[in-house]
């Protein structure tokens, strides 16, 4: 076990400045990190009012030394880091040794600890700052910390906070992140006596991510794992992506650790959304939880008091890593989402489940009609079957799955036929599939537009009959002049017709039916703003393609249908149009039969 000793001024000078213990839940994280670094397996923290009552934190660390404990509480003072240069090299979450002195300062303290080669304990008390008792006391190995009366001598500072319910929200998330970037450690989250989250220590990934967050995020991800080599050294990344079902109106579930440490960086969510941008709607994020592991050269995570920042040494390598390792990882999946003609909300599961049980327990209901009651059970169905035995209905392998989208499917394709003039039906294996014709010629045209556009070709464009005349503002007709090759690129043609008029000869492939000069205005005025941007560029794209597109309520032949099948079958990313709607979504024979009650 590494002594505390005071760190030298030219190290303190050296360490990013600032506040630790701004608000309860960075005093949650402190103390959490603490045990970590004291290489806990099991860690409980209980919480009352927001932190701000209480925050308890047990470990069953290595402990702190009888003697070493006054030390622990002094500013500075670290077991982790020694000299300037072990900043570049830290591996433990803690290293500032500013962490407990500074809660100290601001709440009453009390820490029971005991190392495993003595066989007594010590319990510490410091109020604001001083002193109270130092005795000896029976305990198990490990530490407990109990913080009381969180900023008591600081009451200014107590008034800006948040309500209780917020800060306890900030310590849940807090301790999401603590939980999912340690799956090797059993964590306990409990406020105001309620058990908030559980996680089993087990090393299992994906099961702590079912934990925390329930099986409708845990049941919906993608793995991701990339390995990628630097002149001297790795770019490793791993974890889980969700499949684009999974929305959020927020980027609060795009997580993720660099080397361990949950962070918040731009290039990282720059490379995350970018990625799902062609499954998603705008302003709708994903889930992530991905694991970077990085040459500790490349990271410098000493930028922000509370080390929730980090730069990168290279942004261009990290961008490429987490882009192209999601991208990958989505492009893999067939991302057709399958309906459910009927879906309870696990609550209600729950509460029948619970009848039943009860219905048994006075004799109601008899050991067999139970299962015929379990078997809206979404996940783990019951069969009933003529002979009256139970069975489970054989889960489909996702892997072992032919995609419906491949040239070896097609051949077994078998068209029914259009619905609503909008939606053709197509039985393959034991599914249903339900293309929208719309969407899907849309995405075709999409990926048409874009790779022609990224080729440097010019988009088909159409001439018009009749050149349609516009007149323009000085500042339009100075953006005009300035960006006349790059609206050309898009398929419009355009003069000068004399004075401030224009005549737009020729505009995007499709377009006509777009009112005149509806769609150059528009371009003309995202300029303007400055808006040249790629995101500029997808979105006026996605437009032109959904105005191209055969609409719904449109007769379609078969003939076109199979050559759009054909055509999304080369696509790269099928399943969505680029508005972020699926192309295709599917029904399982088995939810029709059940529908019909052939399975019940
Ligand atoms: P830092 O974590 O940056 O070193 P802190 O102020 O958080 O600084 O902690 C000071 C020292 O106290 C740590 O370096 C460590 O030696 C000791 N310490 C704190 N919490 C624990 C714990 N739960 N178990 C064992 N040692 C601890
Ligand atoms: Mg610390």
């Amino acid at each position: 076990m590494p002594r505390i000793a005071l760190l030298e001024e030219a190290v303190i000078n050296k360490i990013a400045a600032g506040e630790v213990v701004e608000r309860p839940s960075l005093v949650v994280k402190e103390l959490v990190e603490n045990a970590i670094d004291a290489g806990a397996d099991i860690i409980t923290i209980e919480i009352k009012d927001g932190g701000f009552q209480l925050i308890r934190v047990t470990d069953n660390g290595y402990g702190i030394e009888a003697e070493e404990v006054r030390n622990a509480f002094l500013r500075h003072a670290t077991s982790k880091i020694r000299y300037a240069e072990d900043l570049q090299t830290v591996e433990s979450l803690g290293f500032r040794g500013e962490a407990l002195s500074s809660i100290a300062a601001v709440s009453q303290t009390e820490v029971i600890t005991k190392t495993k080669e003595k066989l007594m304990g010590v319990r510490y008390v410091i109020e604001g700052g001083r002193e109270q008792r130092m005795e000896a006391i029976g305990c198990p190995e490990g530490t407990t910390f109990l913080v009381r009366n969180l900023f008591f001598n600081t009451p200014a500072r107590r008034k800006f906070m948040k309500t209780p319910q917020t800060e306890a929200g900030y310590i849940g998330d807090m301790i999401q992140y603590l939980a999912l970037s340690h799956e090797n450690i059993c964590f306990k989250y409990i406020h105001n006596g309620q058990l908030k989250l559980q996680t089993s220590g087990n090393g299992n990934r994906k099961e702590a991510i079912y934990s925390i967050f329930g099986r409708d995020i845990a049941g919906n991800l993608c793995l991701v794992e990339e390995v990628q080599a630097i002149k001297d050294g790795f770019l490793h990344i791993t974890g889980f992506c969700g499949k684009p079902v999974i929305t959020r109106g927020n980027r609060n579930l795009e997580i993720y650790f660099v080397n361990g440490r949950y962070i918040k960086n731009n290039v990282i969510t720059e490379a995350i959304e970018d990625a799902y941008r062609p499954y998603m709607m705008t302003r709708k994020y994903p889930f992530t939880a991905l694991y970077l592991e990085l040459p500790l050269y490349l990271v410098d995570i000493n930028v922000h008091p509370s080390k929730l920042e980090a730069q990168f040494g290279n942004r261009e390598v990290i961008y490429q890593l987490v882009e192209h390792a999601i991208s990958h990882a989505l492009s893999k999946k067939e991302l057709i989402p399958e309906v459910f003609v009927e879906k309870k909300h696990s609550l209600e599961v729950f509460q029948e489940q619970k009848l039943i049980e009860e219905k048994q327990d006075i004799g109601i209901l008899s050991e067999k009609d139970s299962f015929s009651d379990r078997s809206f059970f979404d996940g783990v169905p019951f069969i009933k079957e003529e002979s009256e035995t139970v069975a489970l209905k054989p889960y489909q392998e996702e892997l072992f799955e032919m995609p419906f989208l491949c040239k070896e499917a097609k051949k077994q394709h078998k068209i029914i036929g259009q619905l609503f003039s909008t939606y053709w039906l197509i039985e393959f294996h034991d599914k249903l599939f339900i293309l929208d014709q719309h969407a899907a010629h849309e995405k075709v045209l999409y990926e048409r537009n874009l790779a022609a556009f990224y080729k440097k070709e010019k988009l088909y464009s159409q001439l018009l009959i009749v050149p349609v005349i516009v007149s323009l503002s000085m500042t339009e007709q100075q953006i005009l002049k300035e960006n006349l090759s790059f609206l050309q690129k898009f398929g419009f043609e355009i003069e000068p017709f004399g004075g401030n008029e224009y005549a737009i000869h020729a505009v995007p492939a499709d377009m006509m039916d777009l009112a005149d000069q509806e769609l150059f205005l528009e371009f003309l005025q995202a300029l303007i703003k400055g808006q040249k941007t790629p995101e500029f560029i997808l979105e006026k794209m996605a437009m032109i393609s959904c105005k191209g597109a055969v609409k719904g309520k449109k007769e379609l032949k078969k003939e076109e249908v199979i050559a759009l099948l054909d055509e999304l079958l080369t696509l790269k990313q099928p399943y969505h149009c680029p508005h972020g709607r699926p192309t295709i979504i599917s029904i399982s024979k088995y939810e029709i039969e059940k529908k019909f009650k052939r399975i019940v």
